[in-house]
């Protein structure tokens, strides 16, 4: 396909769904006749799942080679949000640990670590519910107490918030993207907070000085940033996700968002970062390996990621070499999920994440779904040697948080 009718075809692609948006949507899999004539179809971009015709292996890969540490999972989650800020400690759980202990017996996950595992009260209910009758299972995280972050004494209240939270039993502090894009001044009204303000300066040297890792997710995809429309990428998943855009009304921008984290990376050395999502950058591989040469105090994750990694097959097999001490296996997985395939806690998708670290595979969906979710592409395994993948599966994961055995 030349480049002139490759762009004729993806204007078509963009008039028919705009179309399609002010009449009804034709039946699944119908063909329209075009206006234009001469023959050609019309197609509703929504309707098109194109089979591959490539051949070459296909490798199932139902169980890790090694034991692994899935450290991105939520299997709570704080019962209250108002517009994106998680409001006091009551939690809700996703499954109870007998429905996910199969899937980690046979997917080879020997450890579960749910981030959101909130505070207080609810934090112990957390606790209580997995890692305390699975303690060589589950891992819990806490969360800061954004409900109370315009408060005068925020600083020492935070700090002894994660102080208690140790003693219960979490090992870390899980930082949604709250902070930089939802939490604002009045918690839920007034400017946005920044990520590096000093408000939260004792939180993060209470995380260094506890020996608690931060698992922290900052800004998002780049395409998040910019307007969903026919040049964006990712247009299907923002059109089925419209609160994912953060292009526009007040939002600071990606770039920006980015720098004030690492401002916060510079000021606490001794603090511990896991920068879920591969610092939310995959797709700027050179950006993300600079982060890490830059600050030695952080490892990168890759939950919902691997479809931006695998599809830049050599580049990310450099990286993983180049960084094989810092590169954690997660998934960001919720268990009953069904808006997002690419985190849906199921065991299709651990073999996907198997099969790109693993082999060399060619061209195959990066998620559990007949359209890929995250844009129209395909991955490329990246065959990793045994050494890197028991780091990456375990060992790095195992060292930050301080596991024995
Ligand atoms: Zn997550």
């Amino acid at each position: 396909m030349s480049g002139m009718n490759r762009r004729q075809w993806i204007g078509s692609t963009g008039a028919a769904i705009a179309a399609g948006a002010l009449t009804d949507p034709a039946p699944a899999g119908s063909q329209v006749k075009s206006p234009e004539g001469a023959g050609k179809m019309r197609l509703d971009l929504s309707e098109f799942q194109p089979k591959s015709m490539l051949h070459g292996p296909e490798t199932k890969v139902s169980r890790a080679r090694f034991p692994v540490i899935d450290i991105h999972t939520h299997l709570s989650f704080r019962s209250k949000s108002v517009n994106g800020v998680g409001i006091g400690e009551k939690v809700e759980f996703l499954a109870a640990p007998d429905s996910v202990l199969p899937i980690m017996d046979r997917k080879n996950i020997r450890i579960m670590v749910n981030l959101t595992g909130s505070s207080g009260g609810g934090l112990n209910e957390a606790i209580g519910r997995f890692q305390k009758p699975h303690p060589d299972r589950f891992v819990t995280f806490t969360e800061p107490l954004w409900d109370q972050s315009n408060h005068a004494d925020y600083g020492k209240v935070q700090a002894d918030s994660i102080e208690s939270a140790k003693q219960a039993g979490a090992r870390g502090l899980k930082v949604l993207k709250t902070l930089g894009l939802y939490l604002r001044e009045r918690i839920t009204e007034g400017p946005l907070v920044k990520i590096d303000d000093r408000r939260f300066d004792s939180m993060w040297e209470a995380c260094g000085s506890l020996k608690m890792p931060v698992a922290i997710h900052v800004s998002d995809p780049e395409a998040f940033f910019l307007p969903t429309d026919r040049f964006n990428e990712r247009f299907e998943e923002l059109n089925n996700h419209p609160d994912w855009s953060f292009h526009g009304k007040d939002f600071p921008a990606n770039a920006e968002l980015l720098e004030a984290r690492n401002r916060v990376l510079a000021r606490h050395p001794k603090t511990q970062f896991i920068l879920l999502h591969v610092g939310n950058d995959a797709e700027n591989l050179p950006f993300v390996s600079e982060c890490l040469d830059r600050f030695p105090n952080t490892s990168v994750e890759l939950g919902a990621r691997i479809g931006e990694l695998g599809r830049q097959p050599r580049m990310s097999r450099k990286f993983f070499d180049r960084y094989q001490d810092r590169i954690l296996f997660g998934t960001d997985a919720v268990p009953n999920g069904t808006d997002t395939p690419q985190q849906i806690f199921v065991d299709s998708l651990y073999e996907i994440y198997y099969r790109f670290l693993e082999t060399e595979d060619e061209y195959f969906d990066y998620a559990p779904a007949p359209v890929p979710p995250q844009g129209r592409w395909r991955i490329y395994g990246i065959g990793l040697p045994e050494n890197i993948l028991r780091k990456v599966y375990y060992q790095n994961a195992a060292r930050l948080l301080d596991l024995t055995a």
